[in-house]
């Protein structure tokens, strides 16, 4: 029988902003105790993490493909390329490293499936969304197999709840901005091709859907383990940022009142149009509310800076009432007393972060898992206001005078509270996503002995 130590797991993430972090977080806690990691990152969108991770090891295939295929392919395409491509050499490697005893892939990245299948290596997914989404992608599947999806433009029908899939309409379903519904379903019948993996790991919890993680434990029958939220399990190292955080919005967050301003930002991915963001900003400035605006370069389609903003939200900020940022702190800013709701994209990170804060949301969501996520947020849990249609000045500012000031307000803050505290108690010794933690690594210890 092996050390644990002499048991290595090679751990593919996919090279996406918001999927290596809690892969990353994952890496470090197995490694913590004491199996032996290698990450095999593609050489695309490459990132030396090594400085972040001392105790790991990294490897890098070279798929050949840049920032210029992405940009031409478009994401959907985009990625059916990568896997097509990295599958060969991740086989090579394989052959050549032949003392590898496991394999955890992103879901995204479902490469590594085939070549274990044929090295006859034990292997399991790591998915970075929620068990919701993983049930979504099979339920769009099922219904456009059907031939049971209302098309786009009618939209009345789209507002119908799916039936058995409550509270989810025809909208909420994971569609995508970057590609045909053609391809989409190729995509989507790779990512949940998992029955044939020794399980299935996810960044969420029990206590947050146990509902979907039965339902997923059920559809693919093998064992499915929520380990997260990923972030809240103490780990040797965390990811470098994309951008320079911009540390002095937390002095700024200081002078202002409890629970008192909004933190708004898109996460990494997300392009807002330029009337979007002017009207964003007029209603800032309507609501009278301190507000903390994660504007990422770039990220306004047509603009490379914010001289475009009227001048009556420039002098709102100089007044200092309003902090303009192009990448924050986070998770440190969720935590800070001062802000009293986060206006979002509802990118599952994003999700995570605000739940273990106790801070409620407001739901802008975009496409793809962000919409599941958004009914999640808003009807599941109950900690959200969902935004829909067209952004208007005074919508912004009525969502944030409802989140900030008002009685429905405070009651999505203390239900925010009481889930925080959920999902505190499930990564302590004995809570359930800690329990998850262990069982995963029994499991890897059974299955590589
Ligand atoms: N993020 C950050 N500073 C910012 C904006 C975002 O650190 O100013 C981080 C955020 O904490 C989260 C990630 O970027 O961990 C975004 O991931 P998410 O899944 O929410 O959205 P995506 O970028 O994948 O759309």
């Amino acid at each position: 029988m092996k050390e644990i130590h002499q048991r290595r797991l090679v751990m593919v993430p996919a090279p996406f902003e918001g999927h290596i972090p809690s892969m990353m977080n994952l890496a470090s806690y197995l490694s913590s105790q004491g199996f032996s990691i290698s990450i095999v990152q593609t050489q695309f969108n490459f990132k030396d993490l090594s400085p972040n991770f001392p105790d790991l090891n990294f490897f890098t295939i070279n798929d050949g493909l840049s920032e210029s295929d992405l940009k031409s392919l478009g994401l959907l395409e985009f990625i059916l390329r990568l896997n097509s491509v990295c599958e060969p050499l991740l086989k090579e490697f394989l052959t050549i490293h032949d003392d590898v005893d496991f394999i955890i892939y992103d879901e995204f990245v479902y490469f590594p499936r085939r070549v274990a299948e044929d090295l006859n290596l034990p292997k399991m997914v790591f998915s970075a969304s929620s068990a919701a989404t993983s049930i979504s992608r099979c339920v769009l599947m099922d219904n456009q197999a059907k031939g049971l999806l209302p098309p786009q433009e009618a939209r009345s029908q789209l507002e119908e709840m799916v039936p058995e899939f409550h509270p989810f309409r025809f909208k909420d379903l994971p569609v995508t901005a970057y590609g045909s519904m053609e391809r989409l379903m190729i995509l989507y019948e790779n990512v949940s091709n998992r029955s044939p993996s020794s399980g299935i790991i996810h960044n969420s919890s029990n206590c947050l859907e146990s509902s979907f993680i039965s339902s997923a434990q059920e559809k693919w029958r093998v064992p499915v383990y929520p380990v997260g939220p990923l972030h809240m399990f103490n780990s040797a190292g965390s990811c470098p940022s994309l951008y320079d955080e911009e540390k002095n919005c937390l002095e700024w967050l200081e002078k202002q009142e409890t629970n008192s301003a909004i933190y708004i930002s898109m996460g990494s991915l997300a392009m807002t149009q330029e009337i979007e963001a002017l009207e964003m900003a007029m209603g800032l400035v309507q609501s009278n509310q301190p507000f903390l605006w994660v504007i990422r370069p770039g990220s306004i389609i047509g603009q490379e800076s914010l001289d475009f903003l009227p001048e009556q939200f420039r002098q709102t900020v100089a007044e200092g009432r309003g902090f303009v940022v192009k990448w924050a702190p986070q998770k440190e800013v969720l935590r800070h007393r001062a802000v009293g709701g986060f206006w979002n994209h509802c990118g599952w990170n994003s999700c995570l972060e605000s739940i273990s804060s106790g801070v409620p949301m407001i739901c802008m969501p975009y496409s793809g898992d962000q919409r599941v996520n958004a009914r999640l947020m808003s009807h599941v849990w109950r900690t959200a206001i969902e935004i829909e249609g067209e952004l208007e000045r005074g919508i912004v500012e009525k969502a944030v005078m409802r989140l900030i000031v008002d009685h429905e307000g405070v009651e999505m803050r203390t239900r925010a509270i009481g889930l925080k505290e959920e999902v505190e108690a499930s990564v302590r010794i004995g809570g359930s996503s800690y329990s998850s933690l262990n069982s995963l690594i029994h499991r890897i210890m059974s299955l590589t002995s």
